[in-house]
């Protein structure tokens, strides 16, 4: 078994037992992946790396230069741009094809009812 098989492994065995991944000795917490020291070590990192990198002019979230302008390269500004997009109820503003019943008027597996004449 080589380091980074050994590392993955040891990872998710921590994730399963709920110990922390970073220090591996602490409970990590309910639904986390890190104890309550690391969490708080991790985020100011976060925060500081995030500040330099605002600085820097590089992307927040990578660190490629960002270009002419903003906070986020040309991919993770596209990427937040849906991800917004997404938020705000996912759909297109286009109106769908005309005589589509909203969802809730459809039969139950999905197809229209239709009345009998
Ligand atoms: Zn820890
Ligand atoms: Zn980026």
């Amino acid at each position: 078994m080589n380091k980074t098989e050994y590392n993955r492994t040891r990872r998710a065995v921590n994730i399963r037992h709920e110990i922390c991944v970073a220090c591996g000795s602490a409970k990590a917490r309910p639904g986390r992946t890190r104890c309550d020291i690391c969490e708080i070590i991790r985020a100011n990192e976060q925060r500081e790396l995030r500040a330099k990198r605002k600085r820097d002019g590089l992307c927040l979230f990578c660190g490629k230069p960002v270009g002419l302008s903003g906070v986020l390269c040309e991919f993770h500004r596209r990427y937040h741009r849906q991800a917004r997009q997404k938020r705000r109820g996912g759909r297109p503003r286009r109106p769908g094809p005309r005589g589509v019943p909203p969802m809730e008027k459809r039969g139950q597996d999905g197809r229209f009812e239709r009345k009998a004449h």
